[in-house]
């Protein structure tokens, strides 16, 4: 009777679709890697052949995974690739939640967590994260919800969640824990890896578009127990890391992790020394971030300190009504004498 195909709840979930911004030279709104690409994995786009395009690639990445495999030590088994890690989050929903069950998150987190929950028909329930931007593990074991998602470093606040405390968050909750370790390239709080892969309720995620890079090819993973990490396979589907995210991948594991590392020693350096220059600012509160932004609480409206700095060229993220926050700004990393163009608009907005 013509009534609409469509899920009734849809038009209630968002739809990702950041707006064009009109006259930036310097974009800093997606956290990407602003050195450029790692060399080998440049060359390796380079150097294909019409196979790429002509073959299926391989059904699940395999030889991206079994070299991610050898440098952490554990078995191909543990690891998950796909299309971003994106991916693999969604993926990991499908697989674990049953319909209608609730997904504990951190709030704010990143936003796409309870985007995919939802389309996955499950139940985002948002716990605020505690005064120190820490994941509240208490608050979020006090939910009883079967499936807890956290990030750390935090996207957008930039904050780390010590490491005894996520581990007893392994350890005490009831099902599966997500721990999104996207930012942990810039940080040495903690790699879960390894230890994720020795237990059946963790997924530790990672992914290939900020230290490493390669935001436009669509490569992320997840390491964990063999079983969990074969249930997100299924529920990931098959070739969803195509073939020049693996061949780039591939080479960029083994032969970039020196221009890794020194693209993540200069981001941390930029992210001081911006720090710096906008804390003490009227107005302006610098949260210690350990991610690949700095992550800033503005007195205004941030969409009004937003335009400013859009005036001047350069694309920062506005986020208003934040959970215990309120409004906001994540300015993304770029090489310094780029990023002095931020310093600069920042001395002229809060003279
Ligand atoms: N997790 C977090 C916390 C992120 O900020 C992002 C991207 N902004 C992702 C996951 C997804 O990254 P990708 O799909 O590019 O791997």
């Amino acid at each position: 009777m013509g009534g609409s195909p469509l899920r009734n709840d849809l038009a209630r979930i968002p739809t990702y679709a950041p707006s064009a911004l009109e006259g930036i030279t310097l974009d800093l709104r997606d956290n990407v890697n602003l050195w450029g690409m790692p060399p080998a994995a440049l060359e390796a786009l380079r150097s294909v052949g019409e196979d790429v395009g002509r073959d299926y690639p391989n059904v699940s990445a395999g030889a991206l995974t079994t070299e991610l495999a050898r440098q952490l030590a554990v078995a191909p088994e543990n690891i998950v690739a796909g299309c971003g890690s994106d991916d693999v989050i969604d993926a990991c929903l499908r697989a674990v939640g049953a319909a209608g069950a609730r997904v504990a998150h951190g709030d704010p987190s990143f936003s796409m967590v309870p985007v995919f929950a939802r389309l996955n028909r499950l139940e985002p329930v948002g716990v605020p994260l505690r005064p120190d931007g820490a994941m509240d593990v208490d608050g979020l074991l006090a939910t009883g919800a079967p499936f807890i998602y956290v990030c750390s470093p935090n996207n957008p606040t930039g904050t780390v969640t010590p490491r005894a405390e996520l581990l007893r968050l392994f350890d005490q909750a009831p099902g599966m824990v997500l721990l999104d370790e996207a930012y942990c390239d810039f940080t040495d709080a903690h790699d879960l890896r390894t230890e994720a892969a020795r237990r059946e309720n963790v997924l530790v995620t990672r992914t290939f578009s900020k230290g490493w890079g390669m935001a436009g090819l669509r490569l992320g993973y997840g390491v964990g127990g063999a079983r969990l990490v074969a249930a997100v396979t299924k529920a990931r589907g098959p070739y969803k890391v195509n073939a020049l995210a693996e061949r780039a991948g591939l080479a960029a594991l083994r032969s970039d992790a020196d221009w890794v590392a020194r693209v993540v020693r200069e981001t941390v350096e930029a992210r001081t020394r911006l720090g710096a220059a906008l804390s003490g600012r009227a107005g302006v509160r610098v949260w210690k971030s350990e991610g690949n932004f700095v992550f800033l609480e503005v007195a205004e409206r941030a969409a009004d300190v937003a335009e400013r700095f859009r005036q001047r060229g350069i694309g920062v993220r506005a986020f208003s009504g934040l959970t215990g926050i309120g409004e906001a700004l994540r300015i993304g990393m770029a090489p310094w004498p780029e990023l002095q163009r931020v310093a600069d608009a920042a001395a002229e907005i809060w003279p």
